[in-house]
Formats: C-alpha cells, sequence, structure tokens
C-alpha cells in the first residue's frame, strides 16, 4: 500500500495495542510506531540520571535531547538511544510505573511532539499510544481505540512478564495497571481518552488474527484502497 498516512491507535495498558500495531503495519506494508517506547527512555534516562519524578522542566529536558531510533528486527523493533540498545531495560516494571510518571508533565509532552510527528511522517505509520488520535496525530485518517476487560489485560501483562522471566503475582500486575489506567487517565495533559472519531475496538474475547482482520479491513475502507 503506498501511501502517507498515519494509523493511530490508542487505548489502555495491556489491551494489546503492540502486538496488534505490530501485525497491522507488517499486513499493511508500513511500519509501527511505538510512542510509549519513547515515554520509556525518558523514564530510563531519568533513573538513571536520578532526576525526581516530579522535576517537570528537567524531565523535559532529557526528552528534548533524546537521541532515540527504531530499527527493525525479527517480529518487532529494536529500540535504540545514541548506540546503546535498551529494548529489554525499558520493559522492567520500574521504568513501566516511571514512563507513566513522566507523561504527566507538559514539558514532556511538548518536547515529544515534533520527535513523534517526525517520525510518523515515513509513509504508512501505525502510530500506537494514549493521544495519537487526540493530540499527536489529529488528522490521523484512520483511529482506532483498543479495549479489553481489566482483567483480560492483566492476564496479558502477567503471562508477557512471565515468558520474560519476571514473574509476579497476577494480583499485584492487576492493581499496578488500575494504577497506571487512572493516572493515564486522569492527568491534566493529554488524558487517555477516545477520540470522537475513533473506532472502538474491543479484543475480548478475540484473537489477534481477529482483531488485525478487522483493523485491516476498516484501514481499506476508510482509506478506499484494495484487499491485498
Ligand atoms: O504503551 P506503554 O505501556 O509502553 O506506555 C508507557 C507509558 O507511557 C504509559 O503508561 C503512559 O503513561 C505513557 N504514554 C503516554 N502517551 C503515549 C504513549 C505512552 O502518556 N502516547
Amino acid at each position: 500500500m503506498p501511501l502517507n498516512a498515519v494509523i493511530a491507535v490508542d487505548g489502555p495498558a495491556g489491551a494489546g495495542k503492540s502486538t496488534v500495531s505490530q501485525r497491522l503495519a507488517e499486513r499493511l506494508g508500513g511500519v509501527r510506531l511505538d510512542t510509549g517506547a519513547i515515554y520509556r527512555a525518558v523514564a530510563l534516562v531519568a533513573l538513571e540520571g536520578d532526576i525526581s519524578w516530579e522535576d517537570g522542566a528537567s524531565l523535559g529536558r532529557v526528552a528534548g535531547e533524546l537521541d532515540l531510533r527504531f530499527l527493525p528486527k525479527e517480529g518487532g523493533q529494536r529500540v535504540q538511544l545514541g548506540d546503546r540498545d535498551i529494548t529489554a531495560e525499558i520493559r522492567t516494571p520500574e521504568v513501566t510505573r516511571g514512563a507513566s510518571q513522566v507523561s504527566k508533565h507538559a514539558p514532556v509532552r511538548a518536547a515529544l511532539l515534533s520527535l513523534q510527528r517526525g517520525l510518523g511522517a515515513q509513509g504508512l505509520v501505525v502510530a500506537e499510544g494514549r493521544d495519537m488520535g487526540t493530540a499527536v496525530f489529529p488528522d490521523a485518517p484512520v483511529k482506532f481505540f483498543l479495549t479489553a476487560s481489566a482483567e483480560v489485560r492483566a492476564h496479558r501483562r502477567w503471562e508477557e512478564l512471565r515468558e520474560a522471566g519476571a514473574e509476579q503475582p497476577f494480583v499485584k500486575v492487576l492493581t499496578d495497571q488500575r494504577q497506571r489506567d487512572r493516572d493515564d487517565s486522569q492527568r491534566e495533559e493529554s488524558p487517555l481518552r477516545q477520540a470522537p472519531d475513533a473506532v472502538e475496538v474491543d479484543s475480548t474475547g478475540l484473537d489477534i488474527d481477529q482483531v488485525v482482520d478487522h483493523m485491516a479491513q476498516t484501514v481499506r475502507e476508510a482509506l478506499n484502497v484494495g484487499t491485498t
């Protein structure tokens, strides 16, 4: 599909955005833009630099100086900060909580806006995050809001952690996720919201293929391109 367009995919933690966006991008011949990884990278740098989660100005500077690149790798992407591979480090529970903390600051969100828009201008881009359709790419021609029940989302995250060898009790995963959902949807700056023109996709009870099929079909119809 030789197109220049952003497909916005927003939704709460654990709704399956990453896997679905990766697969949708592959299916449509585009690339995935993982904006959560950008907030995670800011949190990692802040942790290593001993910057407080409350120091919005310093966190904003970190965001403005971020030298971040996404490189393709088998079935996914490698996240590179300068010449350092941070793909695994940004997935720890500590960085996960930190990402949610740094993301509430206006200077951080402002600094990341142009980085995200630049990364979004690379042909067909499936951009996933919390504010793709509402703030970063408000003119995206197709927007999705991906959801699933809180239990299903926490169960997926629990399984992911277990497979990565970092098992945690299910109740802890569910509690952390509820906290993150609250923080993300109640913050003042670009809270997690469904854009009025977004298509809601509830993945509870659906498998990945069904979700991706449905989304790919929606994109093709919206952009008026044939099936491949
Ligand atoms: O999607 P992921 O779980 O990797 O995102 C980590 C955190 O980054 C989220 O909990 C959210 O606080 C923040 N985020 C955001 N806006 C985005 C993407 C992520 O605020 N567009």
